[in-house]
């Protein structure tokens, strides 16, 4: 009897415990367990396992198309976003510059463009490649052409690597994409909007102090005028003007604004606000000492550009400092948080 129950219990181990051992077990994979950088949406919205998976270095990915106007012919061109941020960070910042700093550089210059698309100032561009209206972009070709040819190649695939690690990566403000200001350099303090363009001011957008500005060559500059080409460029806009240069008030500053810069300044009958006289005078910022002696007017500027949000040379000292581009972006804007498209 007990070798029939032996027989018995070594048939069933043949025939089902052991087929059953040796074989995969069928699990049914969700759509879900897919991780987030394995799936990627196509122009058509569709859903797709990347299969091109494999190592070494990989060309930029498919992102959204943006609208991008080329203001000297009025082209509009459609181009790739992440692709499009290469062009606008080599344009906007030195190759040389920190990786965190081109990092922080290429996040800011993602956010501006998002901005600009929700907000559009050209009919049918999502954005413009002139830095004075929206954004500088410069083309491959001319970004090449312009670095020493030893240097061409790495420089690019540096820019490409930074851009391609802040993939789709904004700053945001209660959820929205901010109006990423950024300049070249603030001369150890940043500007409010509203003392720029007037308006109205953003929380995020706050004076802030950066330390190391001074270390760049963007941080001094001079403008020298005689009497008569302070004249002259004063009377292509007030064509009634008069300067008493002898009397010591008749060029004052009368105001500055909270970062120090020129608020308001008297020439002879008008007064006019620092922006203004920084176009007409063509000085880096308004952040600037006027003397006047033996007939020279002479304009002592501190910093580069507009002075709002991220400086670009106070972004690289940071960087240089151990700081990485999220630091970077939470020291020049409020309360902002880094979140993906
Ligand atoms: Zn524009």
């Amino acid at each position: 009897m007990k070798k029939v129950f032996i027989y018995f219990f070594a048939f069933v181990f043949l025939c089902f415990i052991l087929p059953a051992l040796f074989t995969k077990r069928y699990v049914p994979v969700s759509v879900n367990q897919i991780t987030v950088e394995e799936v990627k949406v196509d122009d058509n919205n569709e859903v797709k396992v990347d299969d091109n998976n494999i190592e070494g270095s990989k060309p930029i990915e498919a992102s959204r198309k943006i609208k991008l106007l080329h203001k000297e012919t009025q082209e509009v061109e459609e181009v790739d976003l992440e692709e499009y941020l290469c062009h606008v960070v080599s344009a906007e910042m030195p190759a040389d510059y920190e990786e965190e700093a081109l990092k922080a550089q290429a996040i800011v210059a993602r956010t501006y463009t998002i901005y600009k698309s929700n907000n559009r100032k050209h009919e049918n561009a999502d954005i413009c490649d002139d830095s004075a209206c929206c954004q500088a972009w410069i083309s491959k070709e001319n970004r090449l052409a312009r670095w020493e040819e030893s240097k061409r190649q790495t420089n690019w695939e540096k820019i490409e690597k930074c851009v391609q690690a802040t993939r789709g990566k904004i700053v945001t403000y209660q959820n929205q994409p901010i109006n990423a200001f950024f300049h070249s350099n603030s001369g150890g303090t940043t500007e409010i909007p509203v003392n720029v363009w007037g308006g109205t001011n953003f929380p995020y957008l706050q004076v802030v102090e950066t330390a190391g500005e001074e270390g760049y060559a963007q941080y001094s500059s001079e403008v020298n005028l005689t009497q008569s080409e302070l004249l002259n460029k004063l009377k292509e806009k007030y064509s009634d003007i008069q300067i008493n240069f002898t009397n010591a008030d008749d060029i004052k500053i009368l105001e500055y604004t909270d970062s120090g810069r020129v608020k308001t300044i008297k020439f002879g009958n008008h007064q006019l606000s620092g922006v203004e006289s920084r176009t007409i005078f063509g000085l880096r910022s308004t952040n600037f000492e006027v003397k006047s002696e033996n007939g020279i007017i002479n304009f002592k500027v501190k910093g580069y550009g507009h002075g709002v949000g991220m400086s670009q040379t106070g972004a690289n000292t940071m960087a240089k400092e151990g700081k990485n581009c999220e630091e970077i972006i939470h020291h020049f804007y409020a309360n902002v948080e880094i979140n993906s498209i």
